[in-house]
This record gives structure tokens, C-alpha cells and sequence, in this order.
């Protein structure tokens, strides 16, 4: 627990939340902000700031649930589809430094389009550089 992290209270129970699942690993609750009706936030109960840092039984139960999740929350709200997110990093917008996963309920026309459709400045790579990122990225794990 983060003494000042706001949903390590939420999970605490010292801060309220329409909690929707809980396990041994894993909370579930509403946004209280929500992008769609039924937005929810999937976190881990461990306080951990980013992604890289959950051991690889807790990363995998976050993921169990938001699976277990998303076809109920479609059931729930009527919903076509789902965009599954994690905002990781301040520079990736994270505001909360607790890891959540967002189901955020997609609907045919809702106009909001895929996440490829965010303001990117996209790169200009060619089959080399993309050779290249490909053999950083191995190299580095
Ligand atoms: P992110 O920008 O990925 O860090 O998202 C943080 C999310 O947490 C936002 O969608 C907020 O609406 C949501 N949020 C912040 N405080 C609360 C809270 N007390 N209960 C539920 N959701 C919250
Ligand atoms: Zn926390």
C-alpha cells in the first residue's frame, strides 16, 4: 500500500468506488469519470506504478480479469466492443501512478474510433529502422 495513492485507498476501502470484482490479486471498479457508460477501471491490489513492475503472476490475473470482464460489462451496457487500455507512464497520460487497465464499451457509431486514431506524430520508418527497433527491443528484454 502507497499511503498517498488514491486507489490503494479505493481498494483499502478508505475511499468509496462501485466496486464490480475482486480477487486475490485483482480489484474492479467504476470510473468515476466514465469515457462510456460502464467504464471500469481494473487494478491490482499491490501498489505498483507501471506495468514493467508486476511480477508476472500478479500481470496475468490483471489480465484474467479484464478477459473475465469485458464480455459482462458488454452484457451489461449493451455494448459492441471494447477498448482495453493502459495508459502507462506519465508521458503516455497516466495520471494515477497505480497500474489500471481501462474497459472503456465501445458501440457501433459511437465515432470515437480506434486508438490509432489519438493525435499521433507517427514516425517515418523504414524496413531498416523497423529491423532495428525490432533487434533493440529483443536485445533489451
Ligand atoms: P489514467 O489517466 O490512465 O491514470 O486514468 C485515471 C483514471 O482514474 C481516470 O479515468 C479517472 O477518471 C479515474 N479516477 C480518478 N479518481 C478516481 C476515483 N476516486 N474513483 C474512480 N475512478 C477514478
Ligand atoms: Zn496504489
Amino acid at each position: 500500500m502507497s499511503q498517498d495513492c488514491i486507489f490503494c485507498k479505493i481498494i483499502d476501502g478508505e475511499l468509496p468506488s462501485r466496486s464490480v470484482y475482486e480477487d486475490e490479486d485483482v480489484f474492479a471498479f467504476l470510473d468515476v469519470n466514465p469515457l462510456a457508460e460502464g467504464h471500469t477501471l481494473v487494478v491490482p491490489k499491490a501498489h505498483d506504478p507501471r506495468v514493467g513492475g508486476l511480477p508476472d503472476d500478479v500481470a496475468a490475473a490483471v489480465f484474467t480479469a479484464m478477459s473475465e470482464l469485458t464480455p459482462a460489462i458488454e452484457r451489461a451496457v449493451d455494448a459492441d466492443g471494447m477498448t482495453v487500455a493502459v495508459n502507462d507512464g506519465e508521458a503516455a497520460g497516466q495520471e494515477v501512478p497505480h497500474v489500471h487497465g481501462h474497459l472503456v464499451p465501445r458501440f457501433e457509431g459511437d465515432g470515437v474510433g480506434p486508438i490509432h486514431s489519438l493525435q499521433w506524430a507517427r514516425p517515418d520508418l523504414d524496413d531498416a529502422a523497423l529491423d532495428d527497433v525490432a533487434e533493440s527491443i529483443r536485445e533489451a528484454r
